[in-house]
């Protein structure tokens, strides 16, 4: 029955249909893949939990007026949310260096930035998602300039929400990468998932990394990372 109603499978997630041609399902899985899929493995525990703390962060966010795809959590695994045409856009926002912009311009890891930066990446697996900017996402039409707007908005205000939300919890938000959808009323809505698979947490008093790195890394105690990262959310309020 699954393959019958699967629309779309991508390394982290599977999107089937459901009776309502306006939400889809998501089921998350264990697999991670990182380096444009060079490396692979799989996490185990992690599609459950990545499931709880995007679906708390979403909610979170709702609640602080960002629009967004998320309808509701359904098992461990699954949540419904908005059928969206997703935008061929990443939205990065970094509060510290770390990872590629370490490489690619050559800062120290962990410095930090005197106002958040916002990146755009090509949301393309044939060409490794490439850095771009906002006259390329125009003229690539990946984006209007309303939407290009509304994005680089919103990721902003995510960022306020999201590490103030973190900071609490004793967590560090280093930074993150955010997609964008459209609904069939042409509407702008935070899409995809904010999970430690897709933002760096560090540990406020140790530094220590709480995020996908450690799989990227091979630093160990991956499991544990994203565990600890739903205790400190509460743990357990979907269950
Ligand atoms: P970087 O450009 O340093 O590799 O990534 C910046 C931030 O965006 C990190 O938090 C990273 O997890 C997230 N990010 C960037 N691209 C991707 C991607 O293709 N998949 C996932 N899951 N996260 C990404």
């Amino acid at each position: 029955m699954d393959r019958e109603q699967l629309l779309y499978e991508g390394k982290a997630k599977k999107i089937f249909r459901t009776d309502d041609p306006e939400v889809v399902r998501v089921k998350y899985k264990d697999d991670a893949t990182a380096f444009n899929g060079e490396k692979k493995g799989s996490i185990s525990g992690k599609g459950e939990l990545n499931n709880r703390i995007s679906a708390f962060i979403f909610e979170y966010l709702g609640k602080q007026g960002i629009p967004h795809h998320f309808v509701r959590f359904l098992s461990p695994k699954e949540q419904l949310v908005k059928h969206v045409t997703i935008l061929p856009v990443e939205v990065v926002v970094r509060n510290r260096a770390a990872g590629s912009i370490v490489k690619r311009l050559g800062l120290q890891e962990g410095q930090s930035f005197p106002r958040p930066v916002v990146e755009f990446y090509y949301k393309n697996d044939d060409l490794g998602d490439p850095l771009i900017n906002e006259d390329h996402v125009a003229f690539l039409d990946l984006a209007s300039q309303e939407q290009i707007r509304g994005m680089r908005q919103m990721a902003l205000k995510v960022n306020r929400l999201l590490t103030a939300l973190m900071i609490e919890k004793g967590v560090d938000l280093i930074d993150f990468k955010l997609e964008f959808g459209v609904d069939q009323e042409g509407k702008l809505l935070l899409a995809d998932e904010i999970s430690p698979d897709t933002c760096r947490f560090w540990d406020h008093q140790t530094g220590q990394k709480l995020d996908k790195d450690r799989f990227r890394r091979d630093l160990g105690e991956v499991e544990h990372a994203y565990q600890e990262i739903w205790n400190r959310l509460g743990g357990e309020k979907h269950v």
